[in-house]
């Protein structure tokens, strides 16, 4: 039985709690152990998951332990091992222990992280977990850092900084006009992008006609010659092209090559233009943690903004990212309904809530302490460069099993052809046998298999596991052998 301490009111009488957060944390552990063995896909797929759901809101209570266990058996057999290591679909990370278990207490303390007074300890952790990003990611301390649901929220955050100080340079307050009457905001941004960025655009009434876009060299970074070209030309729809508020968006890590845009120079050409540099290095900016990688990334501290995602590479439960800005009264200008605008030397005025788009929220920033505390900064630089290595791997196996490997594998992606086959009916058949996952995806009007390793937990036993399950696979498709069904 628990006591109360001093200044506590009341003492806790017996409850469910201690006994459905046991049996949760239990499963959930207990779920983390059966990855490496576990079919990676779902086994069953949405009709017959919504076929276990499909049932009437109950008229009275359910006992909470009651509710936890109908809950894990109505959805275990549609629960992807996504956290586990073999899942090689989309950038999706892992789940480090001590980031899961910080986010659990994250749930159980339940703080409403919209500012100090409400939330001291979130809304310090989350000052502390910034601080160390910018360390060891080499954006500069000045920078503020706001933590938002994933890179989604992260590039609106970044964009939305961005309009704010290229409209008010150009002498139109944006906060309070809106975009009625101002001056045509130019985006400049590579031609291989992140989708998102044109999510964002169109979330903050700039649209999409509004982007030039600029040519990418062959592995898919910006071509920072058409960059400046663009730049000083504009494009046929932007006369007068340099006197026009300007953001120039850049990228560090193509979803699908892994490529990097030249960072220095992209924000050299973008500053000498007046234009605004944000970077999208929603996984990529972590290979700035690694000093055999972060070349890749030289420059990194000239920009403006920048979009990062902790629950991909640095493996952080979802949801997870950070918006971090070096323009700190840009960013709460754009964000904040409560604070005033700052100036650099008031920086500890803001809060959580004023550097995002929510008010309440949950406090993101334990988990991504407590992964940064798990790794420290040999551990994410291990992390980074193992990934890198396993994608390598990947290659050289694959390749010697007669697949082509389109991109430059310069970090963590892979992209694969095996030529004259069906690559979709291989994904496919890969996806049903359940050993790893991959996905297709669209490069340069090509469609390709792609991998891209970001999980802690991955072993070199799993990509070779993975490579002879593709190369079964592909084998199968150029025999003509149908795909098999969903087991
Ligand atoms: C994944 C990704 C995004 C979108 O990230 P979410 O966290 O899913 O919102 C944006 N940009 C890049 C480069 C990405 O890899």
């Amino acid at each position: 039985m628990p006591s109360a301490p001093d200044g506590s009111v009341g003492a806790m009488t017996a409850d469910p709690v201690h006994t459905v957060f046991a049996r949760a944390a239990a499963a959930a552990a207990d779920f983390r152990e059966s990855l490496p063995g576990r079919r990676v896909s779902a086994k069953v797929g949405l009709d017959e998951a919504l076929d276990r759901f499909d049932s009437e809101l109950p008229e009275g209570p359910t006992d909470p332990n009651n509710v936890i266990e109908e809950l894990m058996r109505l959805a275990e057999p549609g629960i992807t091992s996504s956290a586990g290591p073999r899942f090689f679909g989309f950038v999706t990370g892992g789940a480090l222990p001590a980031a899961t278990a910080a986010d659990m207490l994250a749930a159980g303390w339940d703080q409403c992280t919209f500012n100090a007074v409400l939330a001291p300890a979130a809304t310090a952790v989350e000052r502390n977990a910034g601080r160390w990003v910018k360390d060891l990611l080499g954006i500069p301390q000045h920078a503020t850092a706001g933590f938002v649901t994933g890179a989604q929220a992260s590039n609106t955050v970044g964009l939305a900084a961005a309009r704010h100080h290229v409209l008010a340079r150009a002498g139109h307050d944006v906060a309070t006009r809106g975009l009625i009457g101002a001056p045509a905001v130019r985006v400049v941004a590579g031609a291989e992008r992140h989708a998102t960025i044109d999510a964002s655009l169109r979330l903050l009434g700039l649209g999409t006609d509004c982007i030039e876009p600029v040519a990418t060299l062959p592995n898919g970074e910006m071509d920072a010659a058409d960059l400046a070209r663009v730049l000083a030309e504009g494009s046929a729809v932007s006369s007068g092209a340099s006197e026009r508020p300007t953001i120039v968006c850049l990228q560090a890590g193509n979803v699908n090559t892994g490529a990097f845009d030249d960072l220095r120079a992209g924000c050299d050409i973008a500053h000498a233009h007046d234009a605004w540099g944000h970077v999208d290095g929603a996984f990529g900016l972590w290979a700035g943690a690694s000093p055999a990688l972060r070349h890749l990334v030289d420059g990194v501290e000239r920009a403006d903004s920048w979009c990062l995602d902790a629950h991909k590479w640095l493996n952080v439960p979802y949801d997870s990212a950070l918006a971090i800005c070096a323009h700190p009264d840009a960013q709460v200008a754009a964000m904040s309904y409560s604070a005033a605008y700052l100036t650099g030397s008031e920086q500890a005025s803001y809060g959580p809530g004023d550097l995002v788009p929510e008010s309440s929220r949950r406090a993101r920033g334990f988990a991504v302490w407590a992964a940064l505390k798990e790794l420290g900064r040999d551990g994410v630089a291990d992390l980074v460069d193992r990934c890198c290595a396993l994608a390598r791997r990947f290659a050289e196996g694959l390749t010697a099993g007669g697949a082509e490997i389109v991109n430059d594998v310069v970090i963590n992606q892979v992209l694969i052809d095996f030529p004259g086959r069906d690559v979709d009916a291989i994904a496919a058949a890969v996806q049903a046998g359940g050993t790893c996952w991959l996905g297709g995806t669209t490069w340069r009007g090509r469609r390709l298999l792609r991998v891209s390793v970001s999980n802690y937990a991955t072993t070199e036993a799993d990509v070779d596991m993975s490579v002879a399950a593709i190369l079964k696979a592909a084998a199968a498709a150029h025999c003509g052998i149908p795909v098999p069904p969903r087991s």
